[in-house]
């Protein structure tokens, strides 16, 4: 472990206090769904670019549905655009879960492999995407999502200086105590949807103001 990141654990503390209703109330939605690494890998490609409340409903739209890559590979792509519409980039998306539903089918066995070299291979699976799976559909613990808000709130806060996501991964990897890996993606996702937000962070109602040396934030409210 490299050096310590300023207030971590006053941090992850007041974040996980602050976010518990929101998270328990979004949890109760997610038990309509079986977790399975398929069903972990599809909600991850609706969330990009939309908001938590809208994955989630599409999630249990389409995979109450379509349980596994087989069902869904057998899919037709209207009904998929249908199901998980109003998530950003439907049509993409719908197109993308599809292939990567009848990929799995064809190239292994119907299943998510349970190795990150393989899923990036994948196409339309990125870092996060894979991460994501290891971590909550596989419960592995060697793994750190980076998403565009997790990238952004640590940079702010001060607790690294990177460029890219995949930077912040691995500094992260060597500085946040691994006690708060499989929290911190999702608490700084809702985090940074509700308050600390790309353009204009609510910086007067945030619970970490005085914790945070809101690096690069030029205007905020
Ligand atoms: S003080 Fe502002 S910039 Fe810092 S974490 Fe809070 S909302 Fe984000």
């Amino acid at each position: 472990m490299g050096e310590e990141l300023s207030y971590v654990d006053e941090i992850m503390e007041i974040l996980k206090k602050e976010l518990r209703d929101y998270e328990d109330f979004q949890n109760q939605k997610w038990k309509k769904i079986e977790k399975t690494p398929f069903t972990v890998l599809i909600s991850c490609l609706l969330s990009l670019r939309t908001k938590d409340e809208v994955t989630i409903e599409s999630s249990i739209r389409l995979l109450s549905k379509y349980r596994t890559p087989k069902d869904m590979a057998k899919a037709d792509v209207k009904e998929i655009e249908k199901l998980i519409y109003p998530v950003g980039f439907y049509k993409t998306k719908a197109r993308r879960i599809k292939e990567i539903s009848k990929l799995l089918v064809e190239n292994y066995n119907g299943k998510v492999p349970d190795s990150f070299d393989e899923l990036i291979k994948i196409k339309g699976i990125g870092r996060k995407t894979a991460n994501i799976v290891m971590m909550y559909g596989y419960d592995r613990e060697d793994y750190l999502a980076i998403d565009t808000h997790c990238h952004r709130i640590p940079n702010r806060i001060g607790w690294i200086k990177t460029k890219t996501p995949e930077e912040t991964e691995r500094e992260l990897k060597k500085k946040l105590p691994k006690k708060y890996w499989k929290d911190f993606n999702h608490l700084f996702v809702r985090f940074g949807q509700r308050i600390c937000l790309p353009i204009s962070p609510k910086c007067s109602e945030c619970p970490i103001e005085k914790f945070c040396k809101k690096i690069g934030v030029d205007r905020h409210r």
